[in-house]
């Protein structure tokens, strides 16, 4: 039997895995997610990867692994540092994250870059003066206002929330979606703006309850545009400003808003000195402020000033199309990978095998054939002989109120321009609980969306009834889903936002 933790969020569950005959099985030391409950099939399964392989269109095969690390630091030693960019994706532990960061910085490369392309990594740009609160806070909150679809993505918070509801009947709950989520149901008031007026909601309430100075823009304009209920703008910024001890909690979703550093930046601002909430943004990892984004480095890679890509931890982000496709000017790919994953339309790609961060010598041994993140680099760093040295990462990025505000008008601007598209289209957003949608209408082999408009689409697309008229959901755990959301680089930021799909 060994306790560890979850490594699938920022909550770190804790649990015990026990070997049992040939599989591991969980024994409970207090509730789990769905992901967390998949940990058994994941350390045992078969598309686990035990060796390196070489892939080339399309054409695999196998390597041995000191073999492919002689061939990276060769790369290493040959190719400029500057022509080489260092990838760190989700499911890396923090020292490991840690010692990748300080190991390639010793060896004198600026590119170090975080692959990872879900949206709470946007929860590493900071409104100034948020107030920022843990989990605990919910446990003595008068008023939580639920931003997203926390029921789908986090349930465990979820179950916190109401737990705190049951035992005070007092406490306020509110909710925030583009459409009604699971949530609905359990809230005082749920609030539910047309995808895409999301983000001028938030600022209304911010306008109404005078958390910000909005001189210069046309209020009556945007509460038009919105389309929301005055009265339900009213309620919330009252409710917000009454509260003692409130919290707002929002889970940013891939392919769900137009504007996903913006969304959470205003919910920052519902949380500074002008009131008594504090702000929690849920996470799936802990970010690393670093001093390049992926869309910098995508753009350098088509320049063709990178060359060599060395990727570690998951993969997943490599398998949207506009992501791979610009990979294509990359001589040299090393992939860490836990699975075999179909990765035949790139060329000269090293997929090598990499333990999980909960497997350990010391706790779960790790899948045969794969290697730890020191494994690998101390292997790296027999041939290197680098001095490693600690470096400090970057400090959090920290948006003025100003600054928020004159992404508001640009965002504003963009709302003005699509308005139409997106309301006169059928628009597509991301979800990440599988087990939540009624099947689609099927007649002639073909998939419809609504008997009544029997809209013909050819994507895996499960609705559910209660959906605005023009909103369908794709769910996110199956890969192959990705690759139809389209994919913008943030025009300050340089990071890639997973668009919501306006189907037209
Ligand atoms: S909430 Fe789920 S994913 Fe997060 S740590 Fe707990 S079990 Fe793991």
């Amino acid at each position: 039997m060994v306790k560890i933790n979850c490594p699938f969020c920022f909550l770190n569950c804790p649990l015990t895995i026990k070997k049992e005959k040939f599989k591991f099985a969980i024994h409970y030391e207090g509730p789990l997610c769905a992901r967390g409950n998949t940990i058994p099939i994941l350390l045992d399964s078969p598309k686990r990867l035990s060796l390196p392989l070489f892939i080339n269109n399309g054409k695999k095969e196998e390597k041995n692994f000191k073999d492919v690390l002689k061939e990276l630091v060769k790369d290493l030693k040959t190719y400029k540092k500057e022509e080489v960019a260092i990838g760190l994706d989700a499911y890396l532990k923090e020292e490991d994250k840690k010692k990748i960061y300080s190991f390639f910085k010793s060896f004198g490369i600026e590119n170090i870059f975080s692959s990872y392309l879900e949206p709470d990594i946007f929860f590493s740009f900071k409104a100034n003066g948020v107030k920022e609160g843990d989990l605990e806070k919910i446990d003595k909150a008068d008023f939580i206002l639920m931003i997203g679809d926390l029921f789908g993505s986090f349930p465990i918070v979820a179950r916190r929330i109401l737990k705190r509801k049951y035992e005070d009947k007092n406490v306020l709950l509110y909710g925030i979606d583009v459409f009604r989520n699971r949530a609905a149901g359990f809230t005082n008031q749920f609030l539910v703006p047309k995808i895409g007026t999301e983000l001028l909601v938030l600022f209304l309430i911010l306008e109404k309850a005078q958390i910000i100075k909005t001189k210069g823009f046309k209020i009556e304009e945007i509460e038009k545009l919105s389309g929301i209920n005055p009265f339900l703008i009213e309620l919330y910024s009252e409710k917000i400003l009454a509260s003692k001890n409130g919290v707002v909690i929002i889970s940013l979703e891939s392919g769900k808003s137009f504007e996903p550093i913006l969304y959470s930046l205003l919910a920052q601002l519902l949380c500074n000195k002008k009131t008594n909430l504090y702000f929690i943004g849920l996470k799936n990892f802990n970010h690393l402020p670093l001093a390049i984004s992926f869309g910098e480095i995508l753009e350098k890679i088509e320049k063709g000033e990178i060359r060599v890509l060395i990727n570690f931890g998951s993969i997943l982000s490599f398998f949207y199309p506009q992501v791979y496709e610009k990979l294509k000017n990359c001589e040299k790919i090393y992939l860490t990978s836990f699975y075999q994953m179909p990765l035949d339309t790139l060329s000269s790609i090293y997929l090598l095998p990499q333990s999980l961060p909960i497997e350990d010598k010391n706790l779960i041994p790790p899948y045969s054939g794969s290697r730890t993140i020191s494994e690998i680099l101390e292997e790296i760093n027999s041939h290197l002989k680098i001095d490693i040295q600690d470096f400090d990462y970057l400090k959090e990025k920290v948006y003025k109120e100003k600054d928020i505000l004159e992404r508001f008008n640009n965002y504003l601007s963009f709302y003005k321009e699509n308005k139409e598209r997106i309301e006169n289209n059928l628009v597509v957003v991301g979800k990440r609980e599988p087990f939540y949608f009624l099947e689609l209408f099927e007649k002639d082999n073909y998939l419809y969306l609504k008997r009544e408009r029997e809209t013909k689409i050819s994507l895996p697309i499960k609705i559910k009834e209660e959906l605005p008229e023009n909103l369908a959901i794709l769910e996110l755990e199956d890969l192959t889903s990705r690759r139809y959301f389209p994919i913008s680089l943030d025009e300050k930021e340089k990071f890639i936002i997973i668009n919501p799909l306006i189907l037209e």
